[in-house]
C-alpha cells in the first residue's frame, strides 16, 4: 500500500472554538490505482490531501508514505520523503511566468539536487506523455488552460513519485477539457504505477477511477467498491 491514512482526525482554529475538517478518516491506495474523493466544497477534500501529503500534521492519526510510517519524523525529514515520494497538483497550475513548459520541470529537479542534464531529457519525455510535446518552449502566457494544467501534472511527476495528489485540476475548464485532463491522470496513474487521489467535485468524473469515496462533513465513505468488469458475464 503507498499511501494509507488511518482514523485521522484534523481541526483548524476557528475563532475561540475548532472546526473538525477531518473526523475519523481512513484511506488507503494502492500503486497504480485511481481513488477519487467527491464532496461539496468546505467537506475536508484539500485539508485530506494536505494531511496526506504531510504538509499539515492531524491532530490524531496515523500518516503512511510509501511504507514509512511519518510519525515521530521531524519537519526535515518529511520534507525529504514528501520530496521523494508525493506529487502534488494544485487548483491552479502556479506556473512561473519567465520559465518555458519543459523548465517549470527541470525546475523541480534542481531543487531536488539531481543531474540537470539527466532533468532536461526527464521534462521532455513527461511532456511528451502529457501530449506537450510541441509546446515545451512555450511560457504560461502561450499556453491554454487545459495546457497549463498538463504542464502542471507533469511537473508532479518530475521526481517519479509513488503518490500523487490532485486537487480539483479541472475547476478553470470546461466540460471536454477537464474529462481530457482526468483520463490523463488516469492512464498516467496505471502506466507509471502511483497511488493517486484525485479530489473533485464533480461526480461526472468518477467513472474514470478505481475506487470512489464521498467527503461530507468531514467524514469520508466509500461509495462503492472496485469496478465490475468492463464485459459483464451475462
Ligand atoms: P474542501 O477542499 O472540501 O472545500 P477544505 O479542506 O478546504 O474543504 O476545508 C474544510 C473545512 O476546514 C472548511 O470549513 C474550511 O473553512 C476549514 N479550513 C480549511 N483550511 C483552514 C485553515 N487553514 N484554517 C481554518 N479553517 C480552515
Ligand atoms: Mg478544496
Amino acid at each position: 500500500m503507498s499511501l494509507r491514512l488511518t482514523d485521522v482526525t484534523l481541526t483548524h482554529p476557528d475563532g475561540a472554538a475548532r472546526l473538525t475538517a477531518l473526523d475519523r478518516v481512513t484511506l488507503e491506495v494502492p500503486r497504480g490505482g485511481l481513488t477519487a474523493v467527491v464532496g461539496p466544497s468546505g467537506s475536508g477534500k484539500s485539508s485530506l490531501l494536505a494531511v496526506a501529503a504531510t504538509l499539515i500534521r492531524p491532530d490524531s492519526g496515523t500518516v503512511t508514505l510509501d511504507g514509512a510510517s511519518t510519525a515521530g519524523l521531524t519537519r526535515g525529514e518529511l520534507t525529504d520523503l514528501r520530496r521523494r515520494t508525493v506529487g502534488i497538483v494544485f487548483q491552479q497550475p502556479n506556473l512561473l511566468p519567465s520559465l518555458t513548459a519543459a523548465e517549470q520541470l527541470q525546475v523541480m529537479a534542481r531543487l531536488d539536487g539531481r543531474d540537470p542534464a539527466k532533468a532536461r531529457g526527464r521534462a521532455l519525455e513527461l511532456l511528451d506523455a502529457v501530449g506537450l510535446a510541441g509546446e515545451a518552449g512555450r511560457r504560461p502566457h502561450q499556453l491554454s488552460g487545459g495546457q497549463r494544467q498538463r504542464v502542471n501534472l507533469a511537473r508532479a511527476l518530475m521526481n517519479d513519485p509513488r503518490v500523487l495528489l490532485v486537487d480539483e485540476p479541472t475547476s478553470a475548464l470546461d466540460h471536454a477539457r477537464g474529462a481530457a485532463v482526468i483520463g490523463l491522470i488516469a492512464r498516467l496513474t496505471r502506466e507509471r504505477g502511483t497511488a493517486t487521489v484525485l479530489v473533485t467535485h464533480d461526480r461526472a468524473h468518477l467513472a474514470t477511477a478505481d475506487r470512489t469515496a464521498e467527503m461530507r462533513d468531514a467524514r469520508l465513505t466509500p461509495l462503492a467498491g472496485p469496478r465490475p468488469p468492463a464485459v459483464a458475464g451475462w
